[in-house]
């Protein structure tokens, strides 16, 4: 018989319960019992939800984030929160986002909260962690509380629990030390708390313990491959089971030491990693289970069953017992429920699984390896129509998109002159000063805007006034840039929802589900646009309003779209082409918009790469092919138009000191890039790099409310003309303002244009 399990299920809810909860307890609006229950509750619902499976998941439940959750299980807490008052949940969300609840920070020395731990991307998924803080003086020691409730809640409700924790290596791994000591020389400290926990867990009768180690599909030198073979003689011993689990991609050469681990089983994931899981069961040490994730974990679409089935069947019958079948990786990266979706187009829905559906996708792999397929045989049927009909739809294949691709030229993604050339001509054209200021595209979405989007939405405006309505937010951003005397004039984005959102739904190729909701942080969630077919653009998505907003002012107006990599990166994919194809899909149809848009006489076109870095694969070795078509689609985006036409692109992360040869390669006229909260430091990169092109080096965060001051903003920008030559430098925000108030806005930008008017005055 193979045992199915799920390593994670998605704790945010199906309607974003712990959302709400989260958000109201941080108000002062419920209290902490009201939010523990809710918990609670959650817990119970997912519980139920994966009742039918053999072993299910407990201890993937989190507040705010899994791995901050495995630093208080291992009494890591940084320095700065403790001693404070309150309980233990007040004290992670202090870690988590700077405060507890309002009313909690006034009680006594600890008013004002504390810094928030810093975040960051889990391996390659959109999810952002809390990364632990070591120094060489991290000591730590267990506090089991939250695992040992969470075990004695499932055993009240009679859950064939399986525990799930990180284990000791991937959380080192995931850390930071904070006085750049060897995180590594912790694991012997470390390794007698996990040991405790182990026996903890053996004495409440736990039989088995998943302990998640995805660093295994990372590059590992010497040193970190050393530290799995100790951390795992150590905890070895008979009263618990581990399953040591990896996902999101292959193990390659860390495959041998994955498989001689002194642990009870090995969980592959066999989506990303197919021919790994074949050599695993050739190799298999005797005795050892094997867990295979053969439902994808990291998309929306259905598994073709029989294909899995088909490969699946002959492993069962070589590993008996010793199979396990699970999703490819916790569900935390898929939205809960298919069946929420009320609005979807029925064919696409007919493609579709979420949470729920993956697990009765498992449910089926499973009963058709134990009993056979026709036990099966209505549901593998039903499969085996909806996996022909998405593979045969003319709505996924567009042949006029197909002609295209083939088609592809390497002439599409370059420019007709070098950027030594065109930038005369532009400067000819745009006639700007020395240090010229811009922003980067969005202004305030004030409540005023999102009200009349909601009224559009629900019909209670028409098209006409909702139209007026935003023409209106675009007329009062040129008057105030014309007032602040910037040079480069945006129209705001005040009809954007979302930057990707507002290009998906304007494509042919794109689906919107209503209640796609992916944890991103906290209890901040996504939506992905949903990309089903070939892409095209019906007609112009930008055109007019860029038009309008030029219409009103005498300065040039930056037309503002969102790049083929990000919308890419930000989206649900295909599964069933390469991700480099449906990119160079998206690539056309914006390059279609920029030749609009030049073609209206908009003289500066920016297109955002917010996400190009979020795309690169977990190892390095496998960045220059990613590279290579990211760089490429946008170069086919942007590179269409004439010498005069200026492109900007701008992207919103900091470190690019490793692909800044392949950003160099886009051959963007001018960059705009975030710099200021490392206080210019990240311009270290050009050191050894000479760009070529203009670049705008971010003058202040625009996450803070601060405002900066006119004195500090020079002050940057010299420090980037040690760097760059001062005539190719440019003025502007880190990012985009549509989470500011115009009150901050005003302040803020007032003082970046006295700063740019005092440095051409120092020329
Ligand atoms: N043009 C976008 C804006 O200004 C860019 C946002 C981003 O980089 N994330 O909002
Ligand atoms: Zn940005």
């Amino acid at each position: 018989m193979a045992t199915t399990h799920n390593l994670g299920f998605p704790r945010i809810g199906a309607k974003r319960e712990l959302k709400f909860a989260l958000e109201s307890y941080w108000k002062g609006q419920s209290s902490r019992d009201e939010l523990k229950a809710l918990g609670a509750q959650l817990r119970q619902r997912h519980w139920d939800n994966q009742a039918a499976l053999d072993l299910v998941p407990v201890g993937d439940f989190a507040f705010y984030d899994q791995v901050l959750d495995m630093s208080f299980t291992l009494g890591n807490l940084p320095e700065r929160v403790r001693g404070f008052h309150g309980d233990a949940l007040d004290n992670y969300f202090r870690v988590a986002r700077g405060r507890s609840a309002e009313g909690t920070e006034n009680q006594g020395a600890c008013c004002g909260g504390v810094a928030a731990g810093e975040m960051t991307k889990w391996f390659d998924t959109n999810y952002h962690y809390i990364v632990p803080e070591f120094s060489a003086a991290t000591e730590f020691s267990l506090d089991s509380s939250r695992l040992l409730d969470q075990l004695a809640q499932a055993r009240s409700l009679g859950v064939k629990a399986k525990l799930v924790i990180i284990g000791p290596v991937t959380y080192l791994w995931l850390g930071k030390a904070k006085d750049d000591s060897d995180k590594l020389a912790l694991l012997p400290r470390l390794l007698p708390v996990y040991a405790k926990l182990l026996d903890e867990l053996a004495a409440q009768g736990v039989e088995w313990v998943q302990i998640d180690e995805p660093a295994l599909v990372t590059e590992l030198d010497a040193a970190w491959q050393q530290a799995f073979v100790a951390a795992y003689q150590a905890l070895k011993q008979d009263k618990v089971k581990l399953l040591l689990a990896t996902y999101f991609g292959q193990l390659l050469e860390n495959l041998p030491l994955a498989l001689a681990l002194p642990v009870q089983g090995l969980h592959l994931d066999a989506i990303n990693a197919r021919a790994e899981a074949e050599q695993a069961v050739a190799k298999l040490p005797a005795g050892k289970i094997l867990s295979l994730g053969v439902i994808n974990g990291r998309n929306i679409w259905k598994s073709d069953l029989s294909a899995v089935l088909d490969w699946l069947e002959p492993v069962h019958r070589q590993l008996g017992n010793r199979l396990w079948v699970a999703p490819s990786c916790s569900l935390l990266h898929v939205p809960v429920d298919l069946d929420s979706e009320q609005k979807l187009d029925a064919d696409i829905r007919s493609w579709l699984a979420f949470a729920l559906q993956k697990l009765d996708e498992l449910q089926l792999v499973a009963k058709a390896l134990n009993q056979g397929r026709d036990a099966v045989a209505g549901a593998l049927a039903d499969n085996q129509a909806a996996i022909a009909s998405r593979r045969a739809s003319p709505r996924v294949h567009n042949p006029a998109v197909k002609a295209a691709i083939a088609r592809l030229d390497a002439a599409l993604g370059r420019r007709a002159s070098p950027y030594t050339q065109r930038a005369p001509k532009q400067a000819a054209l745009l006639r700007l000063p020395a240090y010229p200021t811009t922003t980067i595209g969005s202004f305030p979405q004030t409540g005023d805007i999102r009200q009349a989007r909601s009224k559009f939405r629900s019909g209670e405006l028409d098209e006409a006034g909702y139209k007026a309505a935003m023409q209106a937010e675009i007329a009062r951003s040129v008057r105030e840039q014309e007032a602040l005397g910037l040079d480069v004039l945006v129209h705001g984005e005040a009809e954007r929802n979302d930057m990707v959102e507002y290009f998906g739904e304007q494509l042919d190729g794109y689906a919107f589900s209503q209640f796609g909701w992916v944890q991103s942080y906290g209890s901040r969630c996504v939506k992905p646009p949903i990309l089903f077919g070939d892409i095209s653009r019906p007609q112009a998505m930008t055109v007019a309003w860029i038009k309008y907003a030029q219409s009103l002012t005498a300065k040039p107006m930056k037309g503002m779209l969102t790049g083929p990599v990000t919308i890419l990166n930000w989206s649900f994919v295909r599964d069933d082409q390469p991700r480099s194809v449906s990119c160079h899909q998206l690539a056309l149809a914006i390059r279609e918009e920029v030749l609009d848009l030049e073609k209206a006489g908009v003289r500066v076109i920016q297109i955002d790469e917010a996400a190009l870095r979020e795309g690169l694969p977990l190892r390095k070795s496998q960045w220059n092919e990613y590279l290579g078509w990211a760089v490429e689609s946008f170069r086919i985006t942007a590179n269409g138009v004439q010498d005069e036409t200026q492109i900007h692109t701008h992207m919103c992360y900091s470190e690019f000191n490793d692909i800044i040869a392949s950003i160099a390669d886009m051959d963007a006229d001018v960059i705009t890039i975030e710099t200021s909260r490392s206080d210019m430091e990240l311009l270290d990169a050009f050191d050894d790099f000479k760009y070529p092109n203009e670049i705008g080096p971010g003058v202040y965060d625009i996450h803070s409310p601060n405002i900066p001051t006119q004195e500090h903003i020079v002050q940057l920008m010299k420090k980037a003309s040690e760097r760059i030559p001062a005539e190719r430098l440019w003025v502007n925000p880190d990012c985009g303002l549509k989470t500011r108030a115009w009150e901050e806005v005003i302040p803020a930008l007032t003082n970046m244009v006295a700063a740019a008017q005092a440095l051409r005055a120092m020329r």
